[in-house]
């Protein structure tokens, strides 16, 4: 199907970038099927890339250029995969293409105003350990990582963040192995919205009633991070990778809110969440509940951390019960 050239310009957008998620997806995919990962490490032992996250990340960015020329994007992976190379481009009108509605007050934006932040590969460090524990034939606790290893690859996902103006205002994220442990099933799905708009690709439910279930890292955890969830009192913890799994879990009714009270987390991990999130009724804000900024000048890291909540809970109060002094720790 060819792109409508007369639809706004966030339709096409996200549309595109809907493909464009599932085809790196595919090749993340294959290079864990090929097996050969080259890993290396960024800031710490604790920020891996792989040839995935530099391979989706070029085909991302190469194939978003190609489409739309004039609009930035800034990618996880650096300078040297920021670079349009002509072979990793997808042509996403090759595929048959969603229909996205664009709400009439982001009808007349213009590409120079788009900023698109790209997480080629969130989770990388359970897309890392899920393969070290698929080669020791592990399927449930691994016992060499010390770590539970049945639903690791369901953390990874394909994040395109899309803002102007300073905010979030669409998302993409595609989950490359969603129905891995379903056999015969369709493997992957992508979940998409626009703030004030639309949500696709997925049935938005609400989490549990009389109870308090929050998500958190389970890789990047610290006191802080400990010290704000004790805070809020859950019933229950679901440490689980990838900011973008975590934002998931808050659309699908499994978890209430989402606390990352650390500066680990980057823009191109928040923003087509946060998108989706906001398009679902849902709210993420810093652990102070000040706005993140997305414009293409905006500091990459989220110093001042994460708090997201499902649609209908009471983000105010949650924002209270976090201790001033993790507070004080997470200044800007
Ligand atoms: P997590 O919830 O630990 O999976 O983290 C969500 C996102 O933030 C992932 O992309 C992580 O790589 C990133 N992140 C969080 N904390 C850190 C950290 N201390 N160092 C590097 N990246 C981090
Ligand atoms: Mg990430
Ligand atoms: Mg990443």
């Amino acid at each position: 199907m060819s792109l409508a050239q007369g639809a706004p310009l966030l339709s096409r957008l996200v549309s595109s970038s809907v493909a464009i998620a599932g085809q790196a997806g595919h090749l993340i995919r294959e290079i864990m099927k090929k097996g050969d990962l080259g890993i290396v490490e960024k800031e710490s032992v604790r920020d891996l890339q792989t040839e995935a996250d530099r391979a989706a990340q070029r085909c991302i960015i190469s194939s978003l250029n190609k489409c739309f020329p004039k609009i930035t994007i800034i990618g996880e992976e650096g300078e040297e995969e920021t670079k349009v190379a002509s072979g990793s481009i997808f042509d996403p009108s090759t595929t048959s293409l969603v229909d996205v509605t664009c709400p009439a007050h982001l009808s007349s934006m213009a590409e120079e105003e788009v900023v698109v932040w790209v997480d080629p590969l969130d989770g990388t460090a359970e897309y890392t350990q899920a393969f070290e524990c698929s080669k020791n034939g592990h399927q449930g606790v691994c016992k060499a990582l010390g770590v539970v290893c049945s639903s690791l690859l369901d953390h990874v996902t394909v994040l395109i963040g899309i803002a102007s103006g300073g905010k979030a205002i669409g998302g993409v994220i595609h989950q490359p192995y969603y129905n891995y442990q379903n056999p015969g099933s369709e493997l992957g799905r992508t979940i998409w919205g626009i703030v004030g708009g639309e949500v696709g690709g997925m049935k938005i439910l609400p989490p549990p009633e009389g109870k308090l279930i929050v998500t958190t890292t389970r890789s990047h955890s610290s006191s802080t991070v400990n010290d704000a969830i004790s805070a809020v009192s859950p019933d229950e913890v679901l440490r689980v990778g990838g900011a973008g799994h975590k934002v998931m879990l808050l659309l699908e009714g499994k978890a209430h809110l989402y606390v990352f009270a650390s500066p680990g987390c980057k823009k191109w991990d928040t923003c087509a969440p946060q998108a989706i999130l906001e398009a679902a009724g849902g709210i993420l804000t810093d652990i102070q509940g000040n706005a993140i900024p997305y414009d293409a000048s905006a500091p990459h890291r989220n110093s001042t951390g994460v708090l997201a909540s499902a649609a209908g809970q009471k983000h105010g109060v949650y924002l209270e019960q976090i201790p001033q002094h993790v507070k004080d720790n997470l200044k800007a």
